[in-house]
């Protein structure tokens, strides 16, 4: 299936599929092996987890069960804030890779920023000229967190997953990343359910014959963001893929902006205190 290896070039020159599979509050271990080999048997090449999901083993057992190699697909995983320092992230790390049963990640991200830790990126970066990552990200940073990273470090973020949705657009965190060449990643982007009451999407789900998480994921793509929903039913992992054979004009585009309210659906990351 081509147009879900539609990719994003990063700044280090990787290529990265634009669209993915979410696998957050994925805890029962059957239904994440089903997801992960279904989404890849049916196209996704990108996968997305976290030590702190619990489902690491789940995810590798998943991608060994699917008709796709490993290389073909992008894995990411994330660590977790307790593990943050230098030995404590090449632990993490080393405990990651176990899990999920490879010698290798796409991509590694910093899951919140909270307690910030030089040293975190610096092993991170050790693992990257090690070449077992082949991106670094950081995820939930505001600007000025990326600001700091950026002042003390030599290799720069490649993605910033945060929360982003038509209520949270954190259009001055957007424009930073663009700015410094930092793909900006959805999590949440179907507000983890909410989107499906908002009644301009409904309005637009039937003007474009798409559901409403249609529209919200190609949204995203059109947005230049890219975008990992999660689901574990077949029928909504396909159709949530089915985005790349239509266009949100761009009037749409703009009135779906402005349902912006900068609204939350998840934690503030300067005030998480897990
Ligand atoms: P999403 O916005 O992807 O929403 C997921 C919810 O929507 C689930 O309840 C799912 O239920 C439902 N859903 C999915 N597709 C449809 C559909 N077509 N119709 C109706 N309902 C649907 O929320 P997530 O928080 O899961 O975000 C996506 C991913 O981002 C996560 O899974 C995780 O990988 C990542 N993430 C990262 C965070 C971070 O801090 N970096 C924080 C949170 C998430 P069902 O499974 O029953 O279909």
């Amino acid at each position: 299936m081509q147009p879900l290896g539609e990719k994003v070039i990063l700044n280090n020159g990787v290529k990265m599929p634009s669209f993915g599979l979410g696998t957050f509050k994925v805890t029962d271990e059957k239904e994440c092996i089903q997801a992960v080999s279904y989404a890849l048997d049916i196209g996704y090449r990108h996968i997305d987890t976290a030590s702190i999901y619990g489902n690491e083993l789940a995810v590798g057992k998943g991608i060994k069960e699917s008709s796709v190699k490993r290389e073909d697909i992008f894995l990411v995983s994330k660590l977790w804030n307790s593990d943050q320092g230098y030995d404590s992230t090449l632990r993490a790390f080393e405990k990651t890779l176990k899990k999920l049963d490879t010698d290798y990640l796409d991509m590694y991200l910093i899951h919140w920023p909270k307690p910030f830790n030089i040293e975190t990126w610096k092993a991170m970066e050790r693992l990257y000229d090690e070449k077992v990552i082949k991106v670094l990200g950081v995820s939930n940073f505001k600007m000025y967190h990326l600001e700091d990273l950026m002042a003390y470090t030599n290799i720069k973020p490649a993605v910033n997953q945060v929360e982003y949705h038509p209520w949270f657009i954190q259009k001055e965190v957007h424009e930073f990343c663009q700015l410094h060449k930092i793909q900006l990643e959805a999590w949440g982007p179907l507000m983890q359910g909410k989107i499906f009451d908002i009644p301009l999407m409904k309005e637009l789900s039937e003007k474009y014959n798409k559901t409403i998480a249609q529209i919200a994921l190609r949204w995203d793509l059109q947005m230049g963001v890219v975008t990992i929903p999660k689901s574990t039913r077949p029928e909504r992992i396909k159709s949530n893929a089915e985005i790349y054979d239509f266009v949100i004009s761009d009037e749409d585009m703009k009135r779906i902006g402005e349902l912006n309210i900068s609204k939350r659906i998840g934690p503030d990351p300067d005030s998480i205190n897990f």
